[in-house]
């Protein structure tokens, strides 16, 4: 009997990886299909100044499913990072973002937008990713320097000197380096000291309960000593009330990305509440 029940469950287990296998490639081949259809967008959010003027936006992707609707990157960000599908998903964000830049650069009212565009861990590790970044700036005709990459702190878990050799010969190009979640992940503060970065953002998590939870204030002001000892401008992301914003502000904090200001919208949407707020 023993032997029936674990050959049962052996087969049930070889069942369930094997649906999971099924549902993988499916997605994979919907998100190849996408691709091509062009079923993916990007949205942006803004980022604003003390005085609460945008000056730039985070560039956040969304797929437009034919059936599904409007999928969030979580659904399909973390199985494009294994199978190796977020390479040509990167691509294309970098590419739809630098000619976004350069479509921006034509009007007086958003010359200065800069646009923050996450980089996932993968792409990073590409060897020709700096070429790549390179080649696509260059051919949009967009300014680097309009251009930021938000990289986690997971890559700081590899080889240095190849993450500093890379950070390094992209901001020679122009383009700023900041880093996403801050706090949350593997963190070396002597990473944070030899790598390029210019900002780091404050992870939502910190600002959601930074008025519930004491020790949350006391992680988001550490982050500001060190941050402005390293000489890193800081920008807090997840702002949903102005209680939030104000004891941001209090703690030194001069950039904030959240609800607060504007949910990641489509860019002719962005312009036209921006307008409208004006
Ligand atoms: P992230 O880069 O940390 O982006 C911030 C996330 O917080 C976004 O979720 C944004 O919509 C959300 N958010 C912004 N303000 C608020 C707020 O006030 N309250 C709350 N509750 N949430 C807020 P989203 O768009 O679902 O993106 C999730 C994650 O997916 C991103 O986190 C990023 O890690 C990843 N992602 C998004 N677009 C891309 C992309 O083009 N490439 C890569 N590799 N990853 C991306
Ligand atoms: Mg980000
Ligand atoms: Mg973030
Ligand atoms: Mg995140």
């Amino acid at each position: 009997a023993n032997q029936i029940t674990g050959t049962v469950a052996t087969c049930v287990v070889v069942l369930i990886m094997q649906a999971d296998v099924d549902a993988r490639r499916a997605l994979e081949g919907e998100v190849r299909r996408a691709i091509a259809r062009g079923e993916f967008e990007l949205h942006y959010q803004p980022q604003v100044d003390l005085k609460g003027a945008m000056t730039g936006v985070e560039a956040l992707l969304r797929w437009r499913h034919p059936t599904k609707g409007m999928v969030p990157p979580n659904a399909f960000i973390p199985l494009a990072e294994e199978t190796g599908l977020i390479i040509p998903i990167g691509e294309w964000v970098l590419r739809t973002a630098a000619a976004q830049l350069q479509a921006w650069s034509r009007l007086p009212e958003t010359q200065h937008l800069t646009i923050a565009v996450n980089v996932s861990a993968t792409q990073f590790r590409q060897p020709d990713f700096v070429e790549q970044v390179r080649a696509i700036v260059t051919l949009s005709g967009a300014r680097p320097q309009a251009l930021k990459l938000e990289l986690t702190e997971s890559v700081l878990a590899d080889d240095m000197g190849v993450v500093q050799t890379k950070m390094k010969a992209l901001k020679d190009f122009g383009i700023c380096w900041s880093l996403d979640d801050f706090g949350t992940g593997y963190s070396s503060l002597s990473s944070l000291k030899n790598l390029p970065f210019e900002q780091v953002k404050i992870d939502q998590s910190f600002v959601r309960e930074l008025l519930t939870d004491p020790r949350n204030g006391a992680i988001v002001e550490t982050i500001m000593r060190l941050s402005v000892s390293l000489g890193l401008a800081v920008i807090a992301e997840g702002v949903e009330t102005e209680a939030q914003r104000a004891a941001l502000e209090a703690a030194g904090c001069q950039c904030f990305q959240g609800y607060l200001y504007g949910r990641p919208v489509p860019v002719c949407e962005l312009l036209a509440q921006r307008s409208a707020a004006a």
